[in-house]
């Protein structure tokens, strides 16, 4: 029964139980029969936004208001009795939770559990319901964004400023070296000063190789209520790729050269247009998504790198994971109606080209860095239609680390070593493509 049909059914009951007082055992009788089991309360504080899951294994309508002075959230669930799972939510709520200070819940009217949220600033909610998937059964998910967003870039604008800086000035000095070396190869008899300035310098000093910081977006895949792929042993893929993507985020962050940004630096789930929509906003030079997924047979195995396709799959493999991958918004769960469906077109329309024959060569650099010490699963870039891949202006590849659904696999992945190892080879398969493709424009803002 979807929850309009239920709503109308248990009003035709409230009617008939006003009329009649014999009718309130009735009434019970009916309430019990269809009242609602609460299955689990999440919630997965970001500063993105915090989440607010309410599985149950019945649809149930909700209502919403926001108070304000001070902020709340108030939002009724109808059909509902208060139980010690509901309860447990008001303990969830962590001190460094960024919006949410506390969450009030109580029986509100006989059927309606109330739930209250005392907020940290004002926010603009997002309440929406989803259908059984995967694991899950009914969902209410209450996402609570901050009304002022922070913006990406000024962040990391600001967090890398001493780092630019310091690469203007070592760029000036290499550039000016460089300068007076290419004089001193063209005068036969160079003057004076020219000949002290350079000391003796065996290879012929090159300008300055980059010219800006270059900024690496890395997507750790999944997280929060998309756990991914779980493997025998019961490791998770969002736990595991985001040990991965911090590792390889502090060796990139000690490149003079270069900045990271994270997609998510916690266990929340980003859905996959917002992670392009970030990578974009932050105008990264290069997104690398980082996964370990499963496959139907536990004996795959080895590392795979993918990049986006135009025209269908490279292989049934390929083609496989990209569907997997692209399933990742339907379980971690989106907001179907406010998803921006016009920046999806656009970013639909745009020619790939040009992104994925970038894709392919970043992708093949850190293909071979990874061959040196850990098994493929191909020897070659595969290519498919992957949704977080489709940054038109930024080449984009997704790294599959190992496959979790192998027993062997999964207690690597675990592993320290190995977690230091994957992210040392993909850092420098990035550097060599870098190194052969330095870019070279210096953009605004950056
Ligand atoms: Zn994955």
């Amino acid at each position: 029964m979807t929850g309009n049909k239920l709503n109308i059914a248990r009003r035709k009951v409230l009617k008939i139980s006003a009329k009649a007082l014999s009718f309130a055992l009735l009434l019970t009788e009916v309430d019990i029969a269809w009242g609602a089991k609460i299955l689990g309360v999440r919630i997965w504080p970001s500063e993105d936004y915090t989440r607010i899951t309410l599985e149950s294994d019945k649809p149930l309508p909700i209502t919403q208001q926001i108070l304000t002075n001070p902020d709340r959230l108030v939002v009724d669930v109808q059909g509902l009795e208060l139980n010690p799972t509901l309860k447990d939510l008001v303990a969830k709520v962590k001190p460094n939770d960024p919006y949410v200070s506390q969450i009030r819940v109580g029986q509100f009217q006989p059927n309606v559990v109330r739930l209250v949220f005392d907020l940290k600033e004002p926010i603009n909610p997002q309440l929406y319901t989803l259908d059984p998937v995967a694991e899950y059964q009914y969902r209410m998910v209450f996402d609570l964004y901050p009304s002022t967003p922070p913006d990406p870039l000024m962040e990391l604008v600001k967090s890398s400023a001493r780092k630019e800086s310091a690469l203007v000035k070592s760029n000036e000095e290499i550039d000016l070296i460089a300068q007076f070396a290419t004089k001193k190869d063209r005068l036969e008899k160079p003057s004076a000063p020219v000949a002290q300035a350079i000391p003796e310098i065996k290879e012929a000093p090159q300008p300055a190789k980059y010219k800006r910081l270059i900024t690496i977006a890395i997507d750790a895949g999944h997280g929060g209520e998309d756990p991914g792929a779980i493997g025998s042993m019961g490791s998770k893929e969002k736990h595991v790729v985001l040990s991965i993507a911090k590792r390889l985020r502090d060796k990139i962050e000690d490149e003079f050269y270069m900045r990271c940004f994270l997609t998510r630096d916690g266990d929340y789930f980003v859905p996959l247009n917002m992670r392009v929509q970030k990578a974009r906003s932050v105008q990264a030079d290069l997104f690398v998504s980082i996964h370990a997924d499963a496959f139907i047979e536990t004996h795959a195995k080895g590392a795979s790198v993918f990049a986006l396709s135009q025209m269908g799959a490279s292989s049934t493999m390929a083609r496989w994971m990209a569907n997997k991958e692209n399933a990742s918004d339907l379980i971690g769960g989106i907001n179907i109606k406010t998803q921006d469906r016009q920046i999806a077109n656009i970013l639909l329309d745009m020619s790939t080209t040009a992104q994925i024959k970038d894709s392919l060569q970043v992708g093949n650099s850190i293909l071979k860095r990874i061959s040196g010490f850990a098994p493929l699963h191909k020897g070659r870039v595969e290519q498919a239609s992957f949704a977080v891949l489709k940054a038109p202006d930024i080449p984009s590849i997704l790294v599959e680390t190992a496959f979790i659904s192998n027993p062997e696999e999964e207690a690597r992945l675990n592993d320290n070593a190995y977690q230091d190892r994957i992210a040392e080879a993909i850092l420098r398969g990035i550097k060599d493509y870098f190194s052969k493709n330095p870019p070279v424009a210096r953009r605004i803002n950056s």
